[in-house]
């Protein structure tokens, strides 16, 4: 049952990801590949040195990448960078062990967990967090999953 909410959430996302746009002159702007599957994604991050108020992508990858790079400019907006790198590595620790780890708070990002038994599609789910933290960390280098 929760299983088929999942389904629906990512394929709604994958189809219709929100967020989906460009923010004229973001802070911050981070292009992320995931050559494996083919993902792309464009990431814009508006924040100050303690919120994120605007986040945004562009791109374009398979139902996973997009459904996850979707889901995570809905929870981190408004959100401090703080926050959000714990959440990135709670979320990355989740989806690889398959199981939320202790004190995660994943919300809708558990939608994703199921991913943990397809070690290739963990590359997608993940991608566009490690684009976040690089473009949080100023690394203006195309983010690789590779
Ligand atoms: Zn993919």
């Amino acid at each position: 049952m929760l299983q088929d909410l999942y389904q629906e959430l990512i394929v709604d996302h994958g189809k219709n990801p929100r967020n989906f746009r460009p923010i004229e002159h973001a802070r911050s702007c981070q292009h992320g590949n995931n050559p494996l599957c083919g993902d792309r994604i464009i990431l814009y991050v508006q924040h100050d040195d303690v919120i994120i108020s605007d986040i945004a992508f562009q791109g374009e990858g398979c139902a996973i990448c997009m459904s996850s790079a979707s889901l995570m400019t809905q929870v981190l907006k408004g959100k401090s960078l703080s926050d959000s790198k714990v959440l990135f590595q709670h979320f990355h620790d989740s989806v690889v062990s398959g199981v939320a780890v202790d004190g995660a708070k994943l919300g809708k990002l558990e939608a994703l967990l199921g991913v943990s038994q397809y070690p290739t599609r963990v590359k997608c789910a993940t991608l566009a967090w490690h684009t976040l933290v690089a473009a949080l960390d100023g690394n203006n280098e195309v983010v690789c999953t590779e």
